[in-house]
């Protein structure tokens, strides 16, 4: 299969464009390249004569027209996005650009280029979305998001993803185009942007810096392995329903205290401390405004419809990550200067 991937020089998009190249497809990957990316990501399939990069934006109508017909996909997932909700608080202009203004120029470009194919009934529209359109569950009680759940986003990322979903489905709606949609939960792994929680605590604990933890750290997410994520869409693209959406998780809820101090001891272990135990670099911060309590993700769709289950443990997955963040300086020592990484962002109320 040919597959047009968006925002494939980012976090996720690039583990699916490694996995789908690996598996014998086709990919196109189509990135703006901004801060967010790195096509060091893609390195390792970038020679597959299965591999094609166009650098261009997705709000751009012509541009996007262009790549469509010089390549023909048989499938689009689309990841471009602004993703980070910090950054999203101290302009949210860029979000509503890119998550629901380019998603809208990806529906049109895709259901001009279905159409003049005739109508495809293989051709898909896969919209990668996250579980925080659903906004904040009490971390008291056991309740979890479904497919069902109403959306109640909390920050300017996440109502622009629940936007895009939105329009999404209504493309399905009113023009039949055949899309499937997916809600995930955190990502965490290899080539994480070293502005995100996970890459950030094990970058200033190597440096010796502080841990920032918002608020009191309790707050609640549901960690899914990027490479398993990676290996979920392939399989919804491949399986899922036509209009139906499936939710994507972990099956591994922890408080971010508890995650930090998982990859403090992973660190322990992997790179003993003169100073005492990474754990004491560990400092509260001021909380993000409008911060979710909880997000958990229940997965009986994807397991039962589509029999899929996440391979790894947090802590065989931070254990990975670690590792590899160890093993790949020159991949992530360039990044520290791009702007803004190793501020705090987002605390404006
Ligand atoms: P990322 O920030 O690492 O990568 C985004 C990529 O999109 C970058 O390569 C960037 O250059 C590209 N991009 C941004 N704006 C663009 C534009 N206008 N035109 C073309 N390319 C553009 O993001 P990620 O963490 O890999 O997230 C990928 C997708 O998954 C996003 O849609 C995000 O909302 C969703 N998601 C992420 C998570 C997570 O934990 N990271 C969780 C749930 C859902």
């Amino acid at each position: 299969m040919k597959i047009l991937v968006t925002g494939g020089a980012g976090f996720i998009g690039s583990a699916v464009v490694r996995l789908a190249v690996k598996r014998g497809h086709s990919v196109v990957n189509v990135d703006a390249l901004t801060y967010a990316a790195c096509l060091d990501n893609v390195a390792n399939v970038a020679d597959s004569p299965n591999y094609a990069f166009e650098e261009v934006d997705i709000r751009d109508r012509v541009g996007m027209n262009a790549v469509f017909a010089k390549h023909a996909p048989d499938s689009v997932m689309h990841l471009a996005a602004e993703s980070h909700v910090d950054r999203s608080i101290d302009g949210p202009a860029n979000f509503v650009e890119t998550n629901l203004n380019g998603t809208f120029n990806m529906l049109e470009v895709a259901r001009l280029y279905w159409q003049v194919q005739g109508k495809p009934k293989t051709f898909r529209f896969h919209h990668i979305s996250t579980d925080e359109v659903f906004g904040s569950l009490p971390n008291n009680i056991n309740a979890q998001f479904t497919e069902d759940t109403p959306y109640n986003p909390s920050s300017p990322y996440s109502a622009t993803k629940a936007g895009s979903d939105h329009l999404v489905r209504a493309w399905h709606e009113t023009y039949r185009l055949p899309v499937i949609l997916t809600n995930c939960s955190n990502n965490y792994g290899p080539y994480h942007f070293p502005e995100k929680l996970v890459p950030v605590v094990i970058l200033n604990a190597l440096a010796g810096k502080p841990l920032p933890i918002y608020g009191d750290g309790g707050n609640i997410r549901d960690w899914l392995y990027v490479e398993d994520h990676a290996d979920a869409l392939l399989l919804v693209l491949k399986n899922g329903l036509v209009g139906r959406s499936y939710n994507i998780g972990g099956e591994n809820e922890r408080t971010n205290l508890e995650l930090v101090k998982t990859l403090c001891s992973i660190l322990d272990r992997l790179r003993p401390r003169d100073m005492g135990p990474y754990a004491d670099l560990i400092t509260f911060v001021t909380d993000r405004p409008g911060h979710d309590a909880r997000y958990a993700i229940d997965p009986s769709r994807i397991r039962n419809e589509l029999g899929w289950r996440p391979s790894v443990t947090v802590e065989e997955g931070l254990e990975k990550t670690v590792l590899w963040y160890l093993e790949n300086e020159a991949w992530w020592s360039p990044l520290l200067d791009r702007s803004g990484v190793g501020e705090r962002l987002g605390t404006q109320p």
